[in-house]
């Protein structure tokens, strides 16, 4: 029996870590997520065969009411509300790690005899989860709550912040020693929970808005590690190996995040950078002409156009305007364009966001770019047609050291000969900066929502 369902656990791994593998192309991302989905499954299957868990009407209810409010969520959350959810997602798993590594420690404690005692590895574990699971659970709805704009985006900094984060910490790993000593005294236990619980919001608050994806990226990394340290309480390997993929798979996104951004990741962690967002004050104030152009001149400009690399940025997903973007694409490809698309790594406003979206309105797939991949290509490009992207364009991220986002790596479109920027005015983007690329001599500015004007330039190429 044992090794059945050993066994079934090392299959479920099996199928997450092919699941994993799958997700990392776009083509083959939807069975990736089958896979996995059915790895969950049999671990979930199995867990209750193993455990004996009689009450299936719980279970039952518990399942029909998640799944009603998954799937509620899952359809109703736009695309660019995506952040926010995965970060509640994230604060469930803490919490859920939590509550299941202090229920473990009533069980020991309420089944103690002679012959059952806690071990250091029990008192450990669970201390371990606890931490770690209550911090990702406050940190996370603090988080959602920044994102939805419920608590402030801004960095919230006070004085002796730090030796305070630092002297929680340091207070929960004394408690958890004196836990180890005594375990029974559930006083100790339930300090453990609470200070972390506080150490996860006073570890969140300072962080600022525009920091809050790669934040929710690393605490979806922590949710990882507090499920593969509540598997260490039950010692259940399926929920290691999950656990440990989770937050191995989390460290790795944020990193890619923080290069992308060109930050690093205790500067994100510490509350660095002041976001403006895209209401706040402008930093730079860039002055000069700014040329306009209409759809019809554009058509004909497009027309005689051979090469052309399209940027997408966030006011695309906005405007939802990734159909019309791919009838332009279908046109101009008809019409023997060389068209490609180039992606920034923090276009939008989640890693993969342009791809999803383009993907999703089937664009194809091998038309779309890594910016290390075409940035050297801009020179050679008739037109590189910006929609809805600000800081990813920034060249002033290339040269000007007083600026939020210089030495980020940004698309070189101010190299193509001709620079057409579609916006609906010259506001800021994320990080609250002027763009002087609005003012280059070779940028022609294509006011107005993406989606309509796309629509308009794809009616125009038509009719010539
Ligand atoms: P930006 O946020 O820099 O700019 C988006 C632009 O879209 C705005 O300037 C806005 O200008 C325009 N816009 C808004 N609505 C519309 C619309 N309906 N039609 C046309 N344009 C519209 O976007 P980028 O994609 O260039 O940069 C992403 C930013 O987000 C970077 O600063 C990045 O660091 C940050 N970020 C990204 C993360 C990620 O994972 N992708 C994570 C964390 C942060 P206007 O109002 O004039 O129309």
């Amino acid at each position: 029996m044992n090794i059945f369902i050993e066994i079934s656990y090392l299959i479920s791994s099996v199928f997450f870590i092919f699941g994993i593998k799958l997700l990392a192309s776009p083509k083959t991302a939807r069975r990736g997520n089958f896979f996995a989905a059915i790895g969950m499954l049999i671990a979930i299957v199995v867990t209750l065969f193993d455990k004996h868990i009689l009450t299936y009407e719980w279970i039952i209810i518990g399942i029909l009411i998640g799944s009603i409010v998954g799937s509620l969520m899952a359809f109703k959350v736009p695309m660019t509300g995506m952040p926010q959810m995965v970060g509640l997602l994230n604060g469930f798993g803490g919490g859920a790690s939590m509550l299941v590594a202090l229920s473990e420690y009533y069980k020991i404690l309420n089944k103690l005899t002679d012959k059952i005692e806690f071990t250091t590895y029990d008192t450990v574990t669970i201390s371990l989860s606890i931490l770690i699971g209550s911090v990702t659970f406050t940190g996370s709805l603090i988080a959602f709550g920044k994102l939805q704009g419920i608590v402030t985006g801004k960095v919230v900094k006070y004085p002796g912040q730090h030796p305070l984060n630092l002297l929680l910490l340091l207070s929960v790993v004394a408690i958890a020693i004196f836990f180890t000593m005594n375990p029974q005294d559930e006083v100790l236990i339930l300090s453990i929970v609470g200070i972390s619980l506080l150490l996860g919001v006073l570890l969140v608050l300072p962080i600022g808005g525009a920091d809050m994806p790669v934040a929710i990226s690393l605490l979806n990394s922590y949710s990882g590690l507090a499920g593969a340290a509540t598997g260490f309480v039950l010692n259940n390997y399926e929920l290691i190996i999950a656990g440990a993929l989770v937050g191995a798979s989390g460290i790795i996104l944020t990193n890619i995040m923080c290069k992308g951004m060109n930050r690093s990741l205790m500067n994100v962690v510490l509350g660095g950078w002041e976001s403006a967002g895209s209401s706040g004050p402008a930093v730079t104030t860039v002055k000069g002409n700014v040329k306009s152009v209409e759809a019809e001149e554009l058509a004909m400009l497009f027309d005689a156009a051979e090469n052309i690399i399209i940027v997408p940025g966030y006011g695309m997903a906005v405007a939802q305007a990734q159909h019309a973007v791919r009838d332009l694409f279908n046109i101009l490809e008809s019409k023997g364009k060389n068209v490609r698309f180039a992606i920034h790594p923090v276009a939008g406003r989640m890693p993969g966001h342009m791809n999803v979206l383009l993907a999703e309105a089937q664009v194809p797939y091998d038309k779309l770019y890594a910016m290390e991949d075409i940035n050297d290509d801009f020179p050679n490009t008739d037109i590189a047609f910006v929609i809805g992207a600000n800081d990813v364009v920034n060249p002033a991220a290339r040269h000007d050291k007083n600026s939020p986002i210089y030495g980020m790596p940004i698309l070189n479109v101010d190299f193509a000969k001709t620079v057409v920027v579609n916006k609906r005015s010259l506001n800021v983007g994320y990080a609250g900066i002027e763009n002087e690329l609005f003012f280059y001599p070779n940028t022609l500015m294509y006011f107005g929502d993406a989606k309509e004007a796309v629509n308009k330039l794809v009616h125009e190429l038509k009719n010539l």
